[in-house]
């Protein structure tokens, strides 16, 4: 029986700017089962990286309930919120800038521990340390070496290394392994699978190459404009995208069968709406196709059109 680990209601995170308010996350709501892993898509500036830094409470939200294992996240005060995020970690994308480059590999995996008061004797603290430096895949004879020294792949061995320091329950993964080498980024989507398995670990993976996230996730949610704008588990996704903007996003994966089906490629054109100060009308209506005024005139709810799949669109009604 899946059971929810995460209950994302009515999340939101707006920026007060010059012009008016951002809405970078506006009204999402989702679930994690425990033990699954969301993909999060979207183009740059849709806002997923902001929902899940809204989710750890690393920026406040400016509204909406997180629910992890039943407790309100949002509604946490600072030492309860200092408590709970040993349970919820994230992996950054860009390793090098996130690592401190004055520590060393053991000072930078020990520190949580340090802070958190988990391991207080030198000793065991270390040999802690090592375990986990196993469980990455990095060698004993990095201990004492610092980022600089250390390739790409490596040093996200240790932002992983890091986040499984407190035992976490659950991870924000943002784009973990989008400045890596294709050859590099198979490895460690492979060592998170594993970690994944052995722990029974919870992924929020953000991305925004949908192709990573196909075979990595059990369910896709895709973000357009701050909107949460359709969700489902990938299989469905990939076979059935409904949302005009989810349609247009897989039409720009190659297809890597030889003599296999063509996708043809949707080109999106037209201005993008802006984000501050949004009407409440469709995000997406100045790059669809199949806008109608409608469209201009009513903003899409998420809702469900078969088990489990869940789109914003008019025309999915
Ligand atoms: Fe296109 Fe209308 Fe659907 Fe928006 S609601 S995606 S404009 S058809």
């Amino acid at each position: 029986m899946s059971e929810v680990l995460l209950d994302v209601k009515g999340l939101k995170k707006y920026f007060p700017t010059k012009r008016g308010l951002l809405h970078a996350v506006d009204d999402v709501t989702f679930t994690i089962d425990r033990g699954k892993t969301l993909g999060v898509v979207g183009e740059s500036g849709c806002g997923k990286s902001t929902t899940g830094r809204a989710i750890l409470r690393l920026l406040e939200p400016t509204g909406g309930q997180v629910l992890f294992e039943g407790e309100d996240v949002a509604a946490l005060d600072k030492a309860a919120l200092r408590h709970k995020r040993k349970e919820m970690q994230i992996i950054f994308q860009d390793p090098f800038s996130s690592l401190n480059p004055r520590k060393t590999i053991s000072q930078t995996i020990a520190e949580p521990l340090k802070l958190h008061h988990i391991i207080d004797d030198n000793q065991e603290r270390m040999q802690k340390v090592l375990e986990i430096m196993e469980t990455v895949g990095l060698a004993e004879r990095f201990v004492n070496t610092y980022p600089h020294e250390l390739d790409g792949g490596r040093r996200q061995r240790i932002g992983i290394a890091r986040a499984l320091a407190l035992d976490p329950k659950f991870i924000v993964c943002d784009e973990p392994v989008s400045a890596l080498d294709v050859s590099i980024q198979a490895q460690i989507l492979n060592l998170m699978n594993e970690i994944q398995e052995q722990r029974g670990l919870t992924y929020m993976f953000i991305t925004h190459d949908l192709s990573v996230v196909n075979h990595f996730s059990d369910d896709i949610a895709v973000m357009y404009l701050g909107r949460l704008i359709e969700k489902a588990p990938s299989e469905t996704l990939f076979a059935n995208p409904v949302h005009p903007y989810t349609q247009a996003l897989l039409s720009a994966i190659p297809i890597p069968k030889v003599g296999g089906p063509k996708r043809e490629r949707i080109i999106l054109k037209g201005e993008i709406t802006s984000p501050i100060n949004p009407q409440p009308v469709c995000r997406f209506a100045n790059r669809c196709a199949y806008a109608t005024d409608r469209c201009r005139s009513e903003e899409p709810q998420l809702k469900e059109i078969e088990k489990n799949h869940f789109v914003a669109c008019f025309l999915a009604e």
